[in-house]
């Protein structure tokens, strides 16, 4: 396998509103839609639709979502003999849409939550055998921790935020988080310290992750890495300038990104500025597991990690184009 996602797999439930009910209130809303989502089965979906080759490791329930989650997976080429039945409900967000555009949602994680490290550990090659185990936070972090452990290179998109242990920080090849994320890992007050996205982005590298990128909505991504070789403090201003307009930045001075940082690792960070394409926005639902399910199987073909992310950009802008999260999603040849 290109890639495989162990991760979460849910029901969409969306109502519009013309404004959300306060406590104790009840508003009318739109008809119901229902849709396919969870943000492994988004990234999974990602991949596949753009020609990967990827299997799913999950868990659904017996309720009326789970076989028909599964069987649309398998419908867009996604390898599901590894997504379990359990019994009881499937992962499931409600959401609330209101007139303005703006989303509040529940997740109530249902079978996701019953996805254990002994599943990883009985799927066995299927995990270990991936040139890339994509991952997010929507299953339990000791899953989490298990899967990135038995992967040759873990992809880590740390959403929605949690606390990681220090573990798992250290095994993402990369971390993929938004604006949002980023600040929450960093802490309130080192995020108000570093406010740009490259500050942020040489800052979180120095929390112990193999590689960090942010991605930055209309404007794209920024990509931090450790220099790959030189002395300590050597800063390869030269890695990595990718053919996509990619921006190459040294930190300041060659200063040390991480002094801190992760034991035998040379100092510094190669930090890469990596633009989206300008597009009409339609919707922007699922454009970060479109940006890391897509980031994952270009890595699994051997890119660099910022011509890795300069791919995945361009996937991610197809996906705001259109409504929806995994509906929304661009197929090789349209890119
Ligand atoms: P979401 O939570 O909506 O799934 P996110 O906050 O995790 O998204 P973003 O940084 O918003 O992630 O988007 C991921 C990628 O999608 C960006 O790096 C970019 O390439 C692309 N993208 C998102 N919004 C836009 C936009 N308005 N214009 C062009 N590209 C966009």
């Amino acid at each position: 396998m290109d890639v495989v996602v162990v991760g979460s797999v849910n029901a969409d439930l969306v109502v519009r509103v013309g404004r959300r009910p306060a406590p104790g209130e009840t508003v009318m809303g739109s008809d119901l839609d229902t849709f396919p989502g969870g943000k492994g089965a988004n990234q999974a979906v990602a991949a596949a639709r753009l020609g990967a080759d990827v299997a799913l490791l999950a868990r659904t329930g017996t309720d009326q979502y789970g076989a028909r989650l599964v069987e649309g997976l398998a419908a867009e080429g996604v390898g599901v003999e590894h997504v379990m039945e359990t019994e009881g409900a499937s992962g499931v967000a409600l959401i609330t849409v209101d007139a303005e555009g703006d989303n509040s949602i529940i997740v109530s994680p249902g079978a996701n939550a019953r996805l254990t490290p002994a599943d990883v550990t009985a799927a066995g090659d299927l995990v270990s055998g991936a040139a890339v185990v994509s991952l997010m936070l929507e299953i339990p972090l000791d899953t989490v921790t298990e899967a990135a452990r038995a992967a040759r290179r873990a992809v880590l998109n740390a959403s929605p935020p949690r606390e990681l242990p220090g573990e798992l920080l250290a095994l993402a090849d990369p971390l993929v988080v938004n604006e949002h994320e980023a600040a929450f890992l960093l802490g309130a007050a080192s995020a108000d310290a570093v406010s740009e996205p490259a500050g942020m982005a040489r800052a979180l590298l120095a929390l112990g992750p193999r590689s960090v990128v942010i991605t930055l909505g209309a404007d794209g991504a920024v990509v931090a890495e450790p220099p790959t070789a030189g002395p300590p403090g050597f800063v390869d201003a030269a890695a990595g300038a990718p053919d996509h307009a990619g921006v190459p930045e040294a930190a300041p001075g060659g200063v040390a990104a991480h002094g801190d940082g992760a034991p035998g690792r040379p100092e510094g960070a190669v930090v890469t500025v990596v633009p989206s394409p300008v597009v009409d926005v339609v919707d922007t639902t699922g454009a970060g597991d479109a940006f890391t399910g897509a980031l994952a199987w270009r890595l699994a073909l051997g890119d660099t990690l910022p011509e890795a992310a300069g791919f995945a950009a361009k996937v991610g802008a197809a996906a705001v184009r259109r409504e929806g999260a995994q509906s929304s999603y661009p197929r090789g040849e349209e890119l």
